[in-house]
């Protein structure tokens, strides 16, 4: 099976010039953003004719629809107990999924946000909550993903256990449209030592499966600025940070890593690259060759 790596591209100059940067870089997985993160996007629909610019970029690269994932807004903070802001947060979610259903891309991935005061548990019961009212609006292919968190405050999905609690209180008939995924930074980030040896990264790849009942369906590939259990949600480029080439290395080959998107989140070189600019960040293509 193969390996499908790529990174969150730029979008300047629209979404289809973030799949054409990708498809430049020789990628054959991508992540992107349908709405502006710090806005809920509740509203916010897509244009058939976005749809159409978008499908039509991909085509000419080498990224199937299905490893194509969409990353939602960082605000849909749907572990909150505040029920107001839990109602606008869920409905962006929703949204999310509808605009990527659109798109008909693989899936969304999100931060289930911060439990606050409330307790833990009670919170993972919200963000099940929020996934199952999304998937029951929007009825397509596209799956809808938690993302393990670095941990900081009281953010949920930071352990194994939390995040196969939220996965729990799914119905079993919708179970199959939800999963994970994992962030190597915010595993680290969070306390999990992937770096100590290739038996404690397989150790902690084991510990989600086992508490998910799932293997992940992707993996974001970011070194981290912060330390061990710093809870610091900080990605700098693989090698530059604490965790290092080589956990990467392993990473490449175990088999959880197989078939499904590989995401760099690392640092771009070029944010100010033209909106009708479509080659690949030198960044990218350093980490991908760095990879492959
Ligand atoms: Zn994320
Ligand atoms: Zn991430």
């Amino acid at each position: 099976m193969a390996r499908f790596l790529g990174a969150h591209t730029i979008d300047n100059g629209g979404l289809h010039m973030a799949v054409l940067r990708a498809g430049s870089a020789g990628m054959t997985a991508m992540q992107c953003f349908t709405a502006i993160p710090k806005f809920y996007g509740d509203k916010s629909t897509i244009k058939p004719e976005r749809v159409a610019h978008f499908k039509t970029a991909l085509a000419k690269t080498k990224i199937k629809p299905e490893n194509v994932v969409v990353h939602g807004a960082y605000v849909l903070s749907v572990a909150t107990p505040d029920d107001d802001k839990w109602l606008r947060a869920s409905a962006g979610l929703t949204k999310e999924l509808e605009r990527s259903s659109a798109l008909g891309v693989g899936s969304v991935c999100f931060h289930p946000g911060s439990a606050l005061t409330s307790e833990r548990s009670a919170s993972t019961k919200r963000i099940a909550k929020a996934i199952v009212q999304a998937l029951e609006s929007i009825d397509s292919k596209t799956r809808l993903l938690v993302e393990n968190t670095a941990g900081a405050g009281k953010t949920m999905g930071k352990t194994a256990e939390e995040v196969g609690e939220i996965l729990s209180h799914v119905p079993k008939s919708l179970r199959g449209r939800t999963g994970y995924g994992l962030d190597t930074c915010h595993l680290f980030a969070s306390g999990y030592d992937i770096t100590k040896s290739q038996q404690a990264l397989t150790a902690v790849l084991d510990e989600f499966e086992s508490a998910a009942g799932e293997p992940p369906s992707f993996f974001h590939l970011n070194d981290s600025e912060g330390e061990l259990g710093s809870n610091r949600d900080r990605h700098v480029l693989i090698g530059d940070g604490h965790i290092g080439k080589a956990p990467f290395e392993w990473l490449m080959e175990d088999r959880r890593s197989e078939g499904i998107p590989l995401i760099l989140e690392t640092p771009q070189l070029n944010y100010e690259i033209a909106d009708d600019d479509d080659s690949a960040d030198p960044y990218d293509l350093k980490m991908m060759k760095l990879l492959l």
